[in-house]
């Protein structure tokens, strides 16, 4: 059965809505009380309150962080594990589930998420891999070193038996492309993945390379932490949460509310963090008795093409109609010389054959909103392959890029 939330503990709720100084004129006693009573955050309100607190000196002797900044503006984050209690026994209980559902201490794993500017996952990640007491190989970006020094890594792996890696999906395939290309044999078993969901392409390009790895996934935010797992046994959408440390609450639309009840440094209370889900009370046929929820993808998928709202399920409806099983997609937004928009469509295939590309740029171009940029000549439309695709700082390819507001 669905529901429109995660059990509500009330005590708990309570002490933290007292923490950062909200006050009822009566105690919050059921989860409709919380709903009527606490207002939903936004990124905007939670990056004011932020801004608030640190102008209080409310956040002096913690580490700070920012988000990457793929969906908005970078929002100052901080973090004060050894100070906040309950923080320790959420980074006690996420190290557990680790041990008890993804990692042994035989396990080798390396951290390929991105160290250093302003990020908080590698070092957050560092952490906990000690603590489930596997073999830590701390790599980070691959591509921040020279081609010379990321063959000597990769011999160093081969050297340590690695056969599990922590990273974004895009990390891990550039780990793959570089050792295959080298000719560097790794014997790859465990793929963690985390910061976007791992398509069923890649899995495949992952297995015809690595045919024993098995996927793993990790469901966060830079802002709330680590909410849920995602194990081979489970439906690849379907993720266990944490809800000792996260109440969690669906709107109407579906979209999530996270409160963090480890979290007494930054307020994530019903932040909405734009992802839409289900969550379910029907057990998750792994058998893991955890609570779960399903993901369905990102609530903010719209792009402004020459003044009109596109969605990204429109522009994926045209990739279906001509290609059988809808490669993974990139649309980028940009602008020529001459002021116009332009979208460029990127597909995951080597090369766009003439046919299909001719096809598909007909299509999008009929699409009503397109249709009107195209007719006052204010928007261009192009199809191009895989090696268009564009990876942001911290190694997440986002569905939607738009350059028109990077000034170099
Ligand atoms: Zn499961």
């Amino acid at each position: 059965m669905l529901c429109d939330s995660t059990k509500f503990q009330k005590e708990k709720v309570n002490s933290l809505l007292a923490e950062f100084g909200f006050e009822f004129k009566q105690p919050i006693e059921t989860k409709d009380d919380f709903k009527n009573m606490v207002p939903v955050q936004d990124g905007r309100s939670f990056q004011d309150n932020m801004q608030k607190f640190y102008e209080d000196g409310k956040l002096s002797s913690t580490t700070f962080g920012f988000t990457s900044g793929s969906t908005g503006k970078p929002k100052l984050l901080a973090n004060a594990l050894w100070r906040q209690k309950s923080r320790k026994y959420y980074s006690i209980d996420l190290k557990e589930i680790l041990t008890k559902y993804i990692l042994s201490e035989e396990d080798v794993v390396a951290n390929l998420t991105t160290p250093g500017g302003f990020s908080t996952l590698y070092d957050g990640c560092n952490r906990l891999l000690e603590g489930v007491n596997c073999t830590v190989l701390p790599i980070g970006r691959l591509d921040s070193h020279s081609k010379c020094h990321q063959v000597q890594m990769l011999n160093m792996m081969n050297m340590l038996n690695i056969n599990a890696l922590l990273g974004t999906p895009s990390s891990m395939i550039q780990l793959l492309r570089l050792a295959h290309d080298n000719d560097i044999e790794l014997n790859i078993e465990k793929i963690i993945f985390t910061g976007e969901p791992l398509s069923n392409q890649k899995r495949e390009f992952v297995n015809q390379y690595w045919p024993n790895a098995e996927f793993y996934g990790l469901y966060g935010h830079s802002e709330t932490g680590f909410i849920g797992i995602n194990t081979p046994n489970c439906e690849h959408n379907c993720y266990h949460v944490l809800d000792d440390f996260y109440y969690l609450e669906t709107k109407e639309d579906s979209s999530l509310l996270v409160t963090s009840l480890a979290d007494s440094v930054m307020p994530i209370i019903r932040y909405e963090v734009g992802d839409i889900v289900q969550i379910s009370d029907e057990k998750c046929k792994c058998g893991n008795d955890m609570p779960t929820i399903n993901l369905f993808g990102r609530s903010d998928q719209k792009f402004n093409f020459s003044g009109n709202l596109v969605d990204v399920n429109v522009i994926e409806d045209c990739i279906a109609s001509v290609y059988e099983g809808v490669p993974d997609f990139q649309i980028q937004i940009n602008c020529d010389t001459k002021g116009n928009d332009t979208l460029a469509l990127v597909l995951n295939v080597k090369v766009v054959d003439p046919e299909s590309k001719s096809k598909l740029i007909e299509i999008i171009s009929s699409i009503d909103y397109i249709a009107e940029a195209i007719e006052k000549q204010a928007g261009v439309i192009d199809v191009v392959s895989a090696d268009a695709f564009f990876t942001n700082l911290r190694q997440k390819t986002p569905t939607i890029v738009d350059f028109r507001g990077i000034t170099e």
